[in-house]
């Protein structure tokens, strides 16, 4: 076996249905008495009714959460902050909260207990991704990472089939990209695999009944081994690529990630035969590239950028970009089949493995 480091991020995971319930009881653990509730605007019912169950606990809510975490909105909620004494974070939804409850962790080092509604998964790591003037910054610091996570199976019911596809495939990508990663190790690799079958076997079940309580705790667990993974070991070209086309064309998040994924696995696969084989195994398929692009047309997802609403002209650019302080990769990137990829993922076209 090679020689490896695994860094483990330390935190709490309460995992289960009713979960929830638990909350009062993880603040109390932590002594918090005077909480902010985060949510975004259409949580904000959640989050007030959240705030009720905590009684005396609670000194405001704040739901004016947004994506990508623009520092204008950090800096409201700082007002509250300062201005209410608050000792602790409690954040129920998708990543664009969980953002902004790490955002002010950064600031004030507070601890956070985040409840994840969706699966993107940035309840598992210690980074921040804030936009300012148009751009973002992505950062990491031990302050970041949430101290307990409540993984609550009965608040994901509520969230559309469609984006339960996208955002599941969005989880997929990261354990995808650690498989190959410079940093993998066998810990991470162990949880990669098992969070990929349970992912791939769920998401379709709960498109075909969002109410399917067992495969949406399978999404969950994998969604939280895909967040792990994320946050353990350095990702590649898929991440570099959506970075690069959420950033340019503010292309939505789990749709972009959802596109790309096939085409940046194809494009790896030469490089990777030990990382396609495990893939084969675990998505039980010849193909595990046009196994992800089919898995994206059954649970009902967009598969082209220009369904996104980007512009052809565009591909140049985000080839270009593409090239600015890129990420390490397992194959060397070159221009015209970079291009290529991300043209093939403009139009819609099944992924093209070449070696
Ligand atoms: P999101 O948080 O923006 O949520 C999308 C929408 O779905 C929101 O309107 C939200 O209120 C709603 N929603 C969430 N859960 C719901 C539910 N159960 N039922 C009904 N509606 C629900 O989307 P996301 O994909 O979770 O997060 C995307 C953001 O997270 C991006 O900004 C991305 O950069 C960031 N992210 C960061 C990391 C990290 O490690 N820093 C990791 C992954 C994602």
């Amino acid at each position: 076996m090679d020689a490896f480091i695994y860094n483990a991020n330390p935190g709490r995971v309460v995992f289960g249905s009713g979960t929830l319930s638990r909350l009062a009881e993880e603040a109390d653990r932590l002594a918090l008495k005077r909480l902010l509730i985060l949510s975004t605007p259409p949580q904000e019912a959640q989050a007030r009714e959240l705030a009720g169950s905590l009684g005396g606990r609670v000194a405001d809510v704040f739901p004016g959460a947004v994506m990508h975490t623009p520092v204008a909105v950090t800096e409201e909620a700082m007002t509250i902050v300062e201005a209410k004494g608050i000792d602790g974070i409690v954040s129920v939804g998708g990543g664009s909260t969980i953002g902004l409850s790490k955002a002010i962790s950064l600031r004030t080092d507070l601890p956070q207990i985040v409840v994840p509604t969706t699966y993107a998964g940035s309840e598992m790591t210690p980074i921040l991704g804030e936009t300012k003037d148009g751009s973002k910054v992505t950062q990491s610091s031990p302050k970041i990472l949430p101290e307990v996570v409540i993984y609550d199976v009965d608040l994901t019911l509520s969230l559309p089939p469609e984006l339960s596809g996208t955002s599941g495939i969005n989880a997929i990508a990261h354990a995808v990209e650690a498989l190959y990663a410079k940093d993998r190790n066998p810990i991470v690799t162990m949880m990669a695999l098992e969070a990929i079958g349970a992912l791939a076997e769920a998401l379709p079940a709960i498109c075909a009944d969002p109410g399917d309580r067992d495969a949406r705790s399978r999404a969950l667990y994998g969604a939280w081994l895909c967040g792990a993974c994320l946050g353990s070991v350095g990702m590649s070209i898929h991440h570099k690529l959506c970075h690069t086309l959420g950033g340019a064309f503010d292309l939505p998040h789990a749709e972009t990630h959802t596109i790309v994924l096939p085409h940046a696995l194809a494009y790896n696969a030469p490089a990777v035969p030990e990382v396609m084989e495990q893939l084969r195994q675990v998505l039980k398929t010849d193909d595990p590239a046009c196994a992800l692009f089919d898995l994206a047309g059954k649970v009902g997802a967009k598969r082209s950028l220009a369904e996104l609403g980007m512009k052809e002209e565009g591909i140049d650019e985000a080839t270009q970009r593409a090239f600015a302080n890129p990420y390490w990769n397992p194959r060397p990137l070159e221009k015209d089949r970079i291009r290529n990829l991300i043209a093939r993922a403009w139009r819609g076209e099944p992924p093209l493995v070449e070696a």
